[in-house]
């Protein structure tokens, strides 16, 4: 087996989106733009609801996916096509925006804590204008397995040590999972050789290559078979991505992302015509 080693540990940047929504933003910062094919994590995490009240009222997404993984709270998303969900504590969801939707996701609590994620990944370009599709995916849905002494795992996409994520048939063919390691254990995970992959620690420490890593930093990975993870003194959980990188040129601007800057001006004027 190849060991994965740390490529880049990253701490995230404290920012604001919607509506003035707190998060901190680990990938699509000015010197982080892009993993591909991840284009953005942000981590939202506050248990004052003046910092996530304001919700993220109507906005479009064309041209990849965004992935929203609950921790604690609800969030309610509504879509002009008259999709509508419920986004509960430990639920995931999984959207595949393809040629544009306009939808909103506004927290349903008004205080207590309210902490997740969202990651963008990226369509290939033949599947940029596809029907977008949606994947919620409740708490109940999500595999758990007890790793004996060492720690729990849950798989929300892909497969590792036998367990089957619910999430299907994505382009980059996603290995997503949740693992909290009791204090002082290790594990050994494999990570297909090829795909891009990143760990971001999340509760606790944990000890990659050498390193020891923080609450709230993102980990990089350099390529490799497998990565060999042991958690701090008080225990470690994080969330770990890999996926198959694209390697198409990629144009953003905003909520669409596109090959080409044409592309671009093209969402700009299909989303004015109300052809969302
Ligand atoms: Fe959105």
């Amino acid at each position: 087996m190849t060991e994965r080693s740390i490529d880049q540990i990253v701490s995230p940047v404290p920012t604001s989106d919607g509506a003035g929504v707190k998060i901190k933003r680990a990938i699509g910062t000015p010197t982080l733009d892009h993993l591909d094919p991840f284009l953005l994590l942000d981590l939202f995490g506050s248990e004052d609801g003046a910092d996530y009240i304001a919700g993220f009222p109507d906005h479009p997404h064309r041209g990849f996916e965004t992935v929203t993984y609950m921790l604690e709270g609800k969030m309610r998303h509504r879509d002009n096509a008259g999709n509508e969900g419920l986004l509960g504590s430990g639920g995931a969801q999984w959207m595949t925006a393809g040629r544009g939707l306009v939808h909103s996701e506004m927290p349903e609590q008004t205080d207590g804590l309210m902490k997740g994620f969202q990651l963008w990944v990226n369509l290939p370009a033949s599947q940029k204008m596809i029907a977008p599709r949606y994947q919620d995916i409740n708490p109940e849905e999500i595999p758990v397995k007890e790793l004996d002494g060492i720690g729990t795992l849950k798989v929300i996409a892909g497969e590792l040590f036998g367990v089957i994520g619910p999430v299907s048939e994505i382009a980059t063919k996603p290995l997503f999972i949740d693992l909290d390691l009791k204090p002082d254990q290790e594990i050994d995970i494999p990570i297909a050789q090829g795909k891009t992959a990143f760990m971001f620690i999340f509760e606790g420490t944990i000890h990659v290559d050498g390193e020891t890593v923080e609450t709230d930093r993102l980990v990089i990975l350099e390529d490799g078979d497998q990565v060999s993870v042991k958690a701090g003194l008080n225990g470690g959980r994080f969330i770990l991505l890999a996926a198959n990188p694209i390697n198409e040129p990629i144009a953003r601007y905003g909520p669409f992302v596109m090959n080409t800057q044409e592309e671009i001006y093209q969402a700009f004027d299909d989303f004015r015509a109300g052809k969302f």
